[in-house]
């Protein structure tokens, strides 16, 4: 038995919460989350919900799954903690560096493990300026990252990220990093077609290089589907056009997989799905299922080499690199992953007919626009809708439909994220047909009680 209330009242008067208005929690009291099972979880009141949101992007294979508990527990058992640093090794870490090597392109054969996304993103901007360093382009240190782009919350993967509320707080980003537009076609392709609009939106990557100066330029990051700026799955043209600029220029192309890795685009690794090949991957999220904390950067060989040959002591690392019980967690994660197919799933049944039941509550009078790529989907939410997506009618921001939205989602036992008038999902990959239809249903019944709200 829970005391919401009392757990509420502790919350405000001592945690302070990520990405949080305090004063407005305070006010309404926090939902306590308890339990989760499969695709589910139940508050502390025993109400249950439908997470469409797999906790923050990460719960792929699901709630519940004691075959991961056990083997954090052995592991927790037999060596609980042992760092990487100055010349020492555990066994979890390096089986699963080699368990990454198999399931990554084939160009992977090195990773350095972190404890989260942020992190993996910070050891990228060092390692991509050492690699420059090291074959003596000491000016090559500019990476060029994404309008709306989220890669983090430390100092550098805020700035990497492109959220203007962001780089409000603290006077970000850090000289060194510039961005370009996002390949969104709703908000930038007028008078385009989606192929013509994602040669357009790669081509500012190539004005910026110019404006920069290619000698200066190390990187390109981006997320091969943007995941927290909305869900914006970018035109097929888009990424084949980064790749031929990076290329072009010789300029070292980061895939920030958080979200797009361990099978949530119906691949390993969703660069895959788009024919790029990165010379850097960043995981974190579904590599342990959110189970336990971990993260990292895999290295491909252009990098890896200059590293390895010439670079001597990389000067960088965390306590908690390669923790042996985070590692045994995520062998054992994508074990299941391996062992259920659910990357084959995803790409082959539940995908796609997510993509069939999203396209239908496209007909939604509320909706302007519906798209999905694997397991990531978004709605639009609109005033009226047009004869194409670029005549629909909008909403005043200041209305905050995609709050009262999500609010209604929250009321009825489903999650829903809002960003802006965009309201996504990223569900378990072990969610059923029939899970999606419930789902759905769910998510119907809400777009009509905020048609409702919004009309009186
Ligand atoms: N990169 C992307 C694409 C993300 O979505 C996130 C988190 O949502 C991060 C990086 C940061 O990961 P973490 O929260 O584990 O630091």
């Amino acid at each position: 038995q829970i005391d919401t209330a009392a757990v509420q009242q502790m919350d405000a008067a001592h945690y302070l919460h990520p990405f949080t208005d305090f004063k407005d929690l305070a006010a309404k009291g926090a939902r306590v989350m308890v339990r989760g099972e499969g695709v589910y979880l139940w508050d502390s009141e025993g109400k249950k919900i439908v997470d469409g949101m797999s906790g923050l992007w990460c719960v792929n294979v699901g709630y519940g799954r004691t075959s991961i508990s056990q083997a954090v527990y052995q592991q927790m058992e037999t060596l609980p903690f042992y760092n990487s640093f100055f010349g020492t090794t555990n066994v979890p870490a390096v089986e699963l560096a080699t368990k990454l090597a198999q399931i990554a392109p084939p160009a992977f054969r090195h990773v350095f493990f972190t404890s989260s996304g942020s992190e993996a993103n910070d050891t990228n901007v060092r390692m991509v300026r050492r690699y420059w360093d090291l074959q003596g382009y000491k000016e090559r240190h500019t990476i060029i990252s994404r309008h709306n782009a989220y890669h983090g919350s430390t100092v550098a993967g805020a700035s990497l990220g492109g959220m203007d509320g962001m780089h409000a707080q603290g006077g970000l980003p850090i000289p060194g990093i510039v961005h370009i537009g996002q390949p969104n076609y709703l908000e930038a392709g007028q008078e385009l077609t989606p192929d013509e609009f994602g040669l357009k939106a790669a081509g500012w990557l190539e004005e910026k290089i110019l404006e920069v100066g290619a000698d200066k330029v190390a990187a390109f990051i981006g997320e091969p589907v943007q995941g927290a700026g909305g869900v914006i799955i970018p035109p097929a043209t888009y990424w084949p056009e980064i790749q031929r600029i990076c290329d072009k220029y010789g300029i070292l192309l980061i895939a920030d997989e958080v979200i797009c890795g361990f099978g949530r685009l119906g691949r390993w690794f969703g660069s895959e799905l788009f024919g790029i090949k990165p010379d850097l991957i960043t995981f974190a999220k579904g590599v342990t299922s959110g189970y336990v904390p971990l993260g990292g950067v895999l290295v491909g060989e252009r990098v890896a080499r200059v590293l390895v040959e010439q670079g001597g002591e990389f000067t960088h690392g965390f306590t908690y690199s390669g923790h042996p019980v985070a590692c045994a967690a995520a062998l054992e994660n994508i074990r299941i992953i391996e062992d259920e197919q659910l990357v084959r799933q995803v790409a082959d049944d539940t995908g796609p007919y997510l993509a069939e039941r999203f396209a239908a509550l496209g007909e939604h009078p509320l909706v302007g626009h519906a798209d999905s790529c694997g397991f990531v989907a978004g709605l639009n939410l609109v005033r009226k809708k047009g004869a194409t997506v670029h005549e629909n009618e909008l909403f005043d921001e200041s209305l905050g439909v995609g709050m009262i939205c999500r609010g209604h989602m929250f009321d009825n036992g489903v999650i829903m994220r809002a960003v802006g008038e965009r309201m996504i999902v990223a569900p378990p990959l072990v969610m059923t047909r029939a899970q999606i239809d419930e789902m759905t249903d769910l998510i119907r019944l809400c777009l009509d009680k905020t048609y409702e709200e919004i009309k009186t």
